[in-house]
Formats: structure tokens, sequence, C-alpha cells
């Protein structure tokens, strides 16, 4: 029989596997099981539409069984099943898991392997106990069974063979122990009823064994006898159905790091039993860090969903709104209309009244933390606080009830996060405007010269850092009734009626140097005034309009940036900096050439400050150059 090649990137997992360097051994007997579990789950889901299957809910269940002179440790299920192509594909392929992708996006080396933990090894994770491993399989529906076996790296066959029942039966040949593994406990019949104890108690069908236990011999004094009895193991109480009051936080936290491989700890765990006219319970988690490809198009949320302890979907993404797409969990209701399709159910009006109630209570949840928990939320903040604003921002707006008050930035008085509400809180009777600085980083944003003037005030500052800030500042446009005004847009509203007045007389002096000035940056500055935002420094770079210098340099770093809108910028002068008077000395001695090299220096020096770079570079240390001389 020939022999078929597994893919590479299968190969690459398989050798992985094969040589162990994942240490986590005993797990291969979790996936197996929960393997079986799906396949059961399959089966069970169309019995319900399809007369054909025959089997009621108590027949379904997982069998092991040991033979220990052969090395054989095998499980059985009487469930889905699969066809000569499905053995071929399914076993041949590491099929659309996380490992695919993960392992086309790097190449896997011991350094990888606990990312590899991330995502369930699955079928795979047999060949770190066995050297040989056969999967007798028939599908339901079909009358021919087949059976797929390998060796390991070198490839697989499928032949044709007899299986009775409709169901799948995978044989491991346990390899030899060595002296760093211990393989022998996996065919002794007390570890591998443990392992399943240990990682597939909740699983919701019976998993089965012959278990040996020892009692007293009749009619003989002090001496004992083995017998065996078939047994259930595992408990098939999923942890949700349980109550809350009898539950720890450590079975919460294993839950939650074997159902959804995290590596991390929960900042909360949110356990809810609803009744009336939906009832349902969910098991929810909110992790504390963001899965590696959370921020990327490949990351697919969603929670998993059972009828009556039996698994419909493993990610239902109609159960969680984009802005909680983080939230891992299980929710389980009777009231679900089984005999759909699984297309039909996310249309499902049940379905839609249990996603609203999950989405308020996440909120109430994440307020909750955000009161109550401030450290905590801010490792939630720092983890996924960039989602709740994009959520925001791509809804318009339209979440603002939802989310507005989860909202985190720092404030220039003590680098503290505060949210929308304590800013406004803070904020003193004169003060006109939510102010904030947009930029690369919080250090760079405290040191810019309009941000002096509104300091001066005693007025607090947001500072935005991402890229989405600033956008989502001009969608939500105020809070409770406070606009949001940019420090580098135009006016602040912090010049008193004497101090405007002032201004307007100096500017109406200096008409011409800034019409001379303008006429020297034609094309970069659209106009150059008299600052009302500077107090030490001379000169600043600002904005008028929808598009302010940060927002030019986010969309300038899009692709297809051609036709990106620009910032319409405003050169602002400090009429009160020795800068100034020389300026305008210079200009009124008739000196154009000099008051034309000034204003390049001073526009050359605004556009440093805003963290663009100069022009001409050669030109502008020319310039200095000459004054230095
Ligand atoms: P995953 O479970 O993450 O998809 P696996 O490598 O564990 O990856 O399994 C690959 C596929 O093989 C499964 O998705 C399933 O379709 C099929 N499969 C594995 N074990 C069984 C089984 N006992 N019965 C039916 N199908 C199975």
């Amino acid at each position: 029989m020939a022999k078929k090649q597994f893919k590479t990137e299968s190969k690459r997992m398989l050798d992985l596997m094969i040589n162990s360097i994942y240490t986590n051994q005993e797990i291969f007997l979790r996936e197996l099981i929960s393997n079986a579990s799906d396949a059961i789950d399959k089966l069970y889901f169309k019995s319900l539409t399809d007369d054909g299957v025959q089997l009621s809910r108590e027949d379904f269940k997982i069998e092991i069984s040991i033979d220990k002179p052969n090395r054989l440790l095998k499980i059985s299920d009487n469930g889905i099943g699969m066809t000569e192509e499905e053995l071929d594909k399914n076993l041949g392929t590491i099929a659309k898991s996380g490992s695919l992708q993960f392992s086309a996006e790097h190449e896997t080396d011991e350094h990888d392997v606990d990312i590899i933990g991330q995502f369930g090894v699955g079928f795979y994770a047999a060949f770190m106990v066995a050297d040989h491993v056969e999967v007798l399989s028939r599908a339901y529906g079909a009358e021919q069974a087949y059976c797929w076996q390998s060796s390991g790296a070198d490839g697989y066959t499928i032949r044709e063979a007899e299986k009775e029942s409709v169901g799948t039966e995978i044989t491991l040949h346990i390899k030899e122990s060595t002296e760093e593994a211990d393989f022998d406990r996996y065919l002794e019949s007390y570890s591998i009823s443990s392992l399943v104890k240990k990682y597939s108690d909740y699983i919701r069908f019976p998993i089965q064994m012959d278990m040996e236990h020892s009692r007293p011999k009749e009619g003989s004094e002090g001496e004992y006898e083995t017998y065996t009895e078939h047994e259930t193991i595992n408990s098939m109480v999923p942890l949700w159905k349980r109550n809350k009051n009898e539950i720890t936080p450590e079975e919460y936290e294993k839950f939650y790091s074997e159902k959804f491989f995290a590596y991390d700890k929960p900042l909360r765990v949110i356990h809810q039993k609803a009744e009336g006219t939906t009832s349902y319970q969910a098991l929810l988690y909110i992790p504390e860090k963001a899965d590696y490809n959370y921020y990327s198009k490949n990351f697919e949320k969603g929670l998993a969903l059972y009828s009556s302890g039996v698994k419909i979907m493993d990610k239902c993404a109609d159960l969680l709104p984009d802005c909680f797409s983080f939230v891992k969990g299980v929710v389980d209701s009777e009231d679900l209309s089984l005999n759909i399709s699984r297309e039909m159910l996310q249309q499902d009006r049940q379905l839609k009244i249990i996603a609203r109630a999950l989405e308020k209570k996440i909120k109430k949840e994440l307020e909750d933390m955000l009161e109550k928990e401030r450290e905590t939320y801010e490792k939630f903040w720092k983890s996924f606080g960039l989602q709740l604003k994009y959520a925001l921002y791509s809804s318009f707006g339209g979440e603002r009830d939802m989310l507005e008050n989860l909202l985190l930035f720092t404030r220039a008085s003590d680098s503290k996060l505060c949210t929308l509400r304590e800013y406004r809180d803070a904020m003193p009777e004169s003060q006109k405007y939510i102010y904030y600085a947009a930029g690369e980083s919080a250090q760079k944003l405290a040191l810019l010269p309009q941000s002096e003037a509104v300091r001066d005030k005693g007025y607090d500052i947001l500072f935005l850092t991402e890229d989405v800030d600033e956008f989502l500042m001009q969608i939500l446009h105020a809070f409770d009734e406070k606009e949001f005004r940019s420090i580098s847009g135009g006016d602040l509203g912090l010049e008193s009626d004497e101090e405007k007045k002032e201004k307007e007389e100096k500017t109406a002096s200096n008409k011409e140097l800034f019409a001379f000035m303008q006429e020297c940056l034609a094309g970069k500055v659209s106009e150059v005034v008299l600052s009302a935002k500077l107090k030490s420094h001379p000169v600043c770079l600002t904005s008028k309009g929808a598009v302010s210098i940060e927002m030019e340099k986010v969309l300038d770093a899009m692709p297809n940036a051609q036709n990106a809108p620009k910032a319409e910028k405003v050169l602002e002068l400090n009429g009160a900096h020795p800068v100034f008077n020389a300026l305008a000395a210079a200009f009124s001695a008739g000196d154009t050439e000099k008051t034309k090299q000034y204003t390049e220096l001073l526009y050359n020096q605004a556009r440093l400050i805003e963290g663009l770079s100069v022009e001409d570079p050669v030109a502008f240390s020319n310039a200095i150059c000459a004054l230095m001389q």
C-alpha cells in the first residue's frame, strides 16, 4: 500500500510531538477524549433532526481499554466517525486549528513550545506517547469502515477495514519507557482514570473503563482478591451547571486554562444563571492578556454554545458584541430550538436575548471592576482598552452609552490614568473645554510648548497616544456637555477679553510682517498668527479644520496614503518672546533676507517640535551656522 505523506505543517507539528519537546505529555488523553466528545456532539446534534441515527442521548459514550501485555491503549467513541476522505484530510493535515496558522507563520523551535500549548495540540499529541497509532473509523451513513495507520513522520496509510458500528476507535501503541520518561503509566488503569478526572471530568458523555479493585476474599481471613468493574470515571457535570458557592477559584481557573488553552489568569470570572422567559447558564472570563492574534484579522471571537449540556458550536460569534470580543466562555441554554440548522440558530430570537443580556452583564462587571479594583481594571485596560476604543469608533459613537465610561486616558497632571468622568469632575469652574494632546507618547506630549498656557491656568490635559484616539474624540465630540479641544487646534478659550484685545492690536500692527512670512511659507502653512497658547517658547505649529497634524501622520502611514487629506497648518508665534522682537526688528529695518531666514528657521523648529521632519535639513543646518558665525 502506498504511503501518503503528511502536509508540511503537519509534519513539523508531528516532529515536535514525536520528539516530545512539549513536556506536558499527559495531555494527549485530554485531546483524544475531546475529539471523541466533539464527534459524539456532532452525531447527537444530527440525531435531533435525522431519524436515521437511532441513538438517544443515553447511548452515547467514550470507552477506554488497556491491553497491558501488548502495550495498547484504546479510546473508542460512537460519534460521527470519519470517511476515507476525512481520515485523509483531518489526520494528514493540521486542520483549521490555530496550530496551523502558528506553524505557518513561525519556525517552530523550542522557544515556541509554550505558544503551541495555547492551541491544543490535537490528535498529533498521540505521538508523544505512542510510536504507532491506528484510527479505525466508520462514518455515520457509511457501510464501509477504514483504518488509518502511522508510525510517525514517514507518512501514513489508509485501508479498508471492518467495523460493526458507527464511530471511531483509536489504538495507541505505547512507547517503551526510558530513563527520562515513564510511558508505562499510560498502561495503568488508575493513572488513566486520574488523568480523565484531571482533564476531562466535565465531558458530558460517560467515559467508561474497566477498573481494578480489591476486596477481602470471602471465607478466608486476611486475604484479598482483585476484581474488575466497568465504571464511568467522569462526573459529567459541567462546571457551569454547578452551584457558584460550591466552586473554588482554582476550579474556575483550571477550567479556564484547560478549556481555552490560556496561560494567563482571568481577571474576572462571571458565572451567571438566568431564569425567566429565557433561561441560561453562562460562565465567562475576562482574560488578563490578549491572545497572540487578538488584534489581527485571524482572530475569531465567540462563546462556546451548548444546549442542555450538548455542544452546538465552539465559537458562536453572535453571542458577543465586537467591543467585548476578548471575553472567553461558555453559554448553555435549554431554550434554544435545536431542531434547526446551526445557520438558522444565528437568527434565533432566544439567542439574541441571551446576547443582549450578556452584553449588559459584561459591561456591569467591567464598571464594577473599574470602581472597586482599579489596579485590575488598569491591567485589563492595557490589554483591551484599544479594542474598546476601536469598537466605539467603528460604531460611530453608537456604543457611547455602553463604553464611554469605561475609557481611560493618561492625564498630564500626574501621568495617571483617568476616566472622562474623573477629568470632568476635577475641572475648575472657569474651564470651558476638555483639553487633549495627541502624539506618540505621554513623555513627548508633556513637553509640547502649547501645553504650557493650558497647564498654567490649572487645567489638565488628556494625552492621546494611540492612532485611533483623536478620531475617536472627533466622533464623541463632547463629554457631559464639555467639548473636547485639541491643544494643537484653534481657539482654546484661555484668554480674557483684555488679552484678546491686546492680541488683536498687536496683530494689526504687525499685519505686513505676517503677510510677508505667510508668503515665505506659501503652500506650507495657511496662516501665520499670534498665539494665545505659548508662554516660554517662541513658536508652535497647530492646525485648523477636521484633520490635525497627528491625524495626518496616521493617515499618511496607511496604505494608499497618496490621496489622504492633509492638515491645514497654522504657524503660531509668541508675541511676548524676544525672538518675536528680533523678527519684527529685522522686518521693520527692511532686512527681508534675514526675516525670511528667521521665518524658515522658526517654521522648521515648529515642525521638529510636532515630530515632523525638517523639509530641507541642509538648508536648515546652513541657516543655523550662518547665525552662529
Ligand atoms: P482539532 O480537533 O483542533 O480540529 P485534531 O488534530 O485534534 O484537530 O483533529 C483533526 C480533525 O479530525 C477534527 O477536527 C475532527 O474532524 C477529526 N477527528 C479527530 N478525532 C475524531 C474522532 N474521534 N471522531 C471523528 N472525527 C475526529
